[in-house]
């Protein structure tokens, strides 16, 4: 039984309900948000604090196979930076890519409780759920990888619309995911068939199939949309990292025609070139994407901003970490899952010396300066691929305080500045408001996680206060208190408590009858027998089933 909680005298940043920096009491009980508690209470002073909703992560990579497999290839990074238990939390190792333990304990000490981990193969389902379970603090949830899908792409090819929905609903249902994701559709079929095989337009033949990513991404659009899920089809666009590539960039948001979409990680999408060259040099085309995403409100977007230092790029997007590998200089690794997607890691480090990560940099900055719509363009490192998520307090700084600004510019290579627009957005300066948007209340939002990143009466317990610092990096690396569904977690920066979080899911309605299609494809392809495939609920523990539209509707007209 966690007791009554009265937070008094600190400054509440709610823009979900409006408030902006207001000093009021704010009172926590039985896990959620409550409008008063009695007057015995225990009470905890905020003066000179900022208390914000915990934070949201929309996008990252934090469990299941090919986390694992990044681990393993980098154990260096694991001897430099050990995580050691306490009187209260668990050992771990840290690095680009941490173990299960120090991926929660982390990310709680920066304030964060929800995080979503953004690509899983149906496959890789249950060790992602195991992974997820043993991640303190946070709640969370994972995305899974549909864009690659033989079985979908037949029907999808044969003209099965309503048994498409359906199979999506189930393969969504029976993994316990929380979101459709597409990873470069199209390129992971081919790469298995084709030698260093890629999709470099939307309008290619993948493959064997009668099918292009223009019309695969249609067709999961509207399908989500039809299946009323609570975050759209979540869009790892083709040709990332590639110069030039914004132009599939655009294409693949107007394919949404006013339908809801998320464009994942976009900083990684909004590449120009030179004019009359076709040359390797990118240039940065963030204003044509911002204003894009500006004047489609049907559009949501994380930026996946890339930081300088070590990271780890890790990826269903089989062909970009074969190119990568030339940049990454070391290790790597490349494997394949069956009929459904295909994997990469690659160890990088980003420097700012070097045109190319300088100008992803910049353009990952210019992308949230030009955002005229905060609750549509959130925050994101796509960690680790852009880099740690414990370099969101300094992305943070970069954000809210333009002389820290131009000094990290100046530090840059300045031909890449000058192929950027950064300059001239260099007047704008986030707010905290702004900040509480881009890191809890919008990607809280674009989720449909109602409960979450809010402050309202009946919203999850979920509290983060900061001491007020004139150094914003500071300020967010190390709040003072960060409570957890009304827990005290951590208390003076220290933690005084473990926590397990809850897994979200979706379980949208599909007919039955569509195991009669899908069990024969099973049979011919799979290395699993189909009844040995669907997650059994053993593997769910604390968990919450997030409503479809339909499903939330049935709920309130019975
Ligand atoms: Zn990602």
């Amino acid at each position: 039984m966690i007791s009554p909680l009265r937070i008094v005298n600190g400054r509440i940043y709610d823009p979900a309900n409006g408030i902006d920096g207001v000093v009021r009491d704010l009172c926590l009980q039985d896990g959620k948000v409550v409008d008063e508690v009695p007057p015995d209470a225990k009470r905890i002073d905020a003066r000179g604090m900022v208390v914000m909703p915990g934070g949201v992560d929309i996008h990252c990579h934090i469990a299941g196979p090919k986390v694992n497999l990044a681990r393993k290839v980098q154990p260096e990074d694991h001897r430099q930076d050990v995580h050691l238990r306490t009187r209260v939390t668990r050992s771990g190792t840290g690095g680009t890519v941490p173990s299960t333990f120090t991926t929660g304990y982390r990310y709680a000490a920066l304030g964060y409780t929800a995080a979503m981990e953004a690509a899983v193969t149906p496959l890789g389902a249950r060790h992602t759920l195991e992974e997820l379970h043993d991640t303190p603090v946070i709640d969370k949830g994972f995305f899974v990888l549909v864009g690659n899908n033989v079985l979908l792409y037949r029907l999808l090819q044969e003209g099965r619309r309503e048994e498409f929905r359906h199979a999506l609903a189930w393969w969504l249902s029976t993994t316990k995911a929380y979101a459709p994701k597409l990873v470069n559709p199209g390129a992971d079929e081919l790469w298995k068939g084709e030698r260093n095989a890629n999709i470099t337009s939307l309008d290619q033949k993948i493959g064997p199939f009668d099918l292009t990513p223009r019309g695969v991404i249609a067709a999961f659009i509207e399908t989500a949309n039809e299946l009323g899920l609570p975050h759209p089809v979540h869009i790892h666009c083709n040709n990332l990292g590639h110069t030039g590539n914004y132009e599939t960039t655009l294409e693949t948001m107007r394919i949404a025609e006013g339908q809801r979409a998320h464009i994942t990680h976009i900083q990684f999408h909004s590449y120009g070139s030179v004019a009359g060259k076709s040359g390797d040099n990118p240039t940065s085309q963030a204003r044509v994407i911002g204003d894009f995403v500006n004047s489609h409100p049907n559009i949501s977007a994380d930026v996946g901003a890339v930081m300088f230092g070590r990271s780890t790029s890790m990826t269903a997007d089989a062909p970009l970490a074969y190119m990568l590998r030339r940049f990454g200089g070391g290790k790597w690794i490349n494997a394949d899952t069956e009929n459904e997607s295909g994997c990469g890691i690659v160890p990088f480090t980003y420097q700012d010396r070097v045109y190319t990560n300088a100008l992803q940099w910049a353009i990952g900055l210019e992308l949230f300066l030009l955002s005229e719509d905060p609750w549509r363009m959130v925050f994101s490192t796509d960690h680790p691929n852009g880099g740690s998520f414990m370099s969101y307090p300094r992305l943070i700084r970069l954000l809210m305080d333009a002389e820290y600004r131009k000094a990290e510019m100046a530090k840059v290579n300045q031909q890449a500045l000058e192929h950027s627009g950064l300059r001239d957005c260099q007047s704008r300066e986030y707010s905290l408001y702004e900040i509480a948007i881009i890191t809890r209340a919008g990607p809280a939002r674009l989720l449909g996680l109602t409960q979450k990143g809010h402050l309202g009466a009946g919203a999850d317990a979920d509290v983060t206060i900061y001491d007020e610092d004139p150094d914003k990096e500071k300020m967010f690396s190390t709040p003072r208190y960060v409570i957890k569904d009304g827990e005290l977690v951590i208390e003076d920066h220290e933690f005084r408590a473990d926590h397990s979080g809850r897994l979200f899911h979706v379980a949208p309605d599909y007919d039955s009858g569509i195991e009669k299609v899908i069990q024969p494809f099973f049979e011919d392809y799979y290395t699993i027998e189909f009844r040995n495939y669907p997650v059994a609920d053993r593997y769910l523990h604390a968990h919450q089933t997030i409503p479809t539209a339909p499903q939330a509707a049935a709920a309130t007209h019975p």
